[in-house]
């Protein structure tokens, strides 16, 4: 991306700069990586150029997908392949990542030098399950800074800057607050007069381009890949597109997906589920019907001969769920779910007609003697069990709490009972 000076391509770097050999496994790199690393951390005296180098070379390694790339078409492949992304290894950060940030005590002075990372920018991208079943493209446009051509970041047109007035060149503002007779609170925060940069521009010599501001807007289209497969919160990231800033390694721009509710289908991994509704002459005596897959196919489902469908009963169709992220060809299944749908009430002919063809009722004549024994009762209809038994648990749980607020220690208690 920033033209640097055309290298020999070599594919064995990386693994001579770890000390292993290009068979090594994820563990013999991970071994090496972490022996060589506390070596050469600066903090420790090492050399900190070794220790970038370091950082880089397990950085790509350690990832399947780049170590493959590296393989096939060496360093320089996986340069173009990221953006300019090979470049923006920060090797604190891998350190970090690996042994925790405890090392080094304190943040050695090395750290001080080294470059910002820019933030990432993340931004949710709305999807359909039909754009997650067939794959498409989408292009959004989107503003972000640039560091202005006309300055090549500088912000000024001689190139010079001056120490900031405000913050003495340092960036950062010192303020002390008495908080009592004898204690004060230092707070360090970034200059406003600089924005945290340190140098001030004379108003005569700031760059037209920016003015000053040593970036510009620029507007860019982005053509983000829904791949087949893809899943509700997956990440697709665009390395190095977030916006610039002078002496900052540009951040990423990820786009996080998120699938929007489908009218007919449930996604469960792989598998999809559909809600289908049978009537109970259906349930019983057979039934068809047509479902509109998500790539508009038409698929035909219906009873075996004689086979009776009861509620709440699931059936599976095997390989026609979602396509598996970058194998596409393997699919997961569609689970039918069905609901079946009573009469409310029948007439007494009709009760007549089914007890003349479905099996017999169970047999159990009470004489009159027992039944002068038994009380009469009277069932109500109940319409959302779940719903009443919610109320009863939540009205309980307040008496509890109530209860619970009168003794010691009763916060406590209602605090394990909610995990
Ligand atoms: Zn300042
Ligand atoms: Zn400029």
């Amino acid at each position: 991306m920033f033209g640097r000076a055309p290298k020999k391509s070599d594919n064995t770097k990386y693994y001579e700069i770890l000390g292993v050999p290009n068979t090594a496994s994820q563990d013999d790199l991970k071994k090496a990586y972490r022996k060589a690393a506390i070596k050469n951390h600066p903090d420790k005296g090492g050399d900190p150029e070794k220790f970038k180098e370091l950082a880089q070379a397990y950085e790509v390694l350690s990832d399947p997908e780049k170590r493959e790339i590296y393989d096939q078409y060496g360093e320089d492949a996986l340069k173009e392949g990221m953006g300019g992304g090979g470049a923006h290894v920060d090797p604190f950060d891998i350190f970090s990542s690996f042994f925790g940030s405890s090392f080094g005590g304190g943040g050695g002075s090395s750290r001080g030098r080294r470059q910002r990372r820019g933030e990432d920018v993340v931004h949710p991208l709305k999807v359909s399950l039909e754009d997650l079943y067939n794959g498409t493209s989408k292009k959004l446009s989107l503003s972000r800074n640039v560091i202005c051509s006309k300055c090549k970041g500088k912000g000024s047109k001689s190139g010079a800057s001056m120490r900031c007035p405000g913050c003495q060149g340092s960036g950062m503002k010192v303020t002390i607050r008495q908080l009592g007779p004898s204690m004060i609170q230092q707070m360090q925060q970034p200059c406003n007069e600089c924005k945290g940069t340190g140098e001030s521009i004379k108003e005569k010599d700031r760059c037209p381009g920016c003015k000053g501001d040593k970036v510009v807007q620029e507007k860019k289209v982005l053509e983000v890949h829904v791949e087949k497969g893809m899943q509700h919160n997956q990440k697709i990231t665009f390395p190095g597109e977030a916006d610039e800033a002078p002496d900052t390694v540009t951040g990423d721009i990820v786009f996080v997906l998120q699938q929007k509710d489908h009218s007919k289908f449930k996604r469960k991994g792989d598998d999809l589920f559909y809600e289908h509704t049978l009537s109970l002459t259906e349930a019983l005596c057979g039934f068809q019907f047509v479902l509109t897959h998500l790539d508009n196919r038409q698929l035909l489902i219906k009873s075996n001969p004689g086979e009776v469908v009861k509620p709440d009963q699931f059936k599976v169709i095997n390989d026609e769920g979602m396509p598996m992220y970058q194998r596409p060809f393997m699919k997961g299944k569609v689970y039918i779910h069905f609901t079946v749908e009573f009469p409310d009430s029948l007439e007494p002919e009709q009760c007549k007609a089914l007890e003349a063809v479905l099996p017999p009722k169970p047999t159990s004549k009470l004489t009159d003697m027992e039944l002068d024994e038994c009380e009469e009762t009277t069932l109500h209809d109940v319409n959302n069990i779940e719903e009443e038994m919610r109320r009863k648990q939540a009205h309980a749980a307040q008496e509890a709490y109530e209860e619970d607020d009168e003794m010691p220690g009763g916060a406590q208690r209602v605090q394990c009972a909610q995990q």
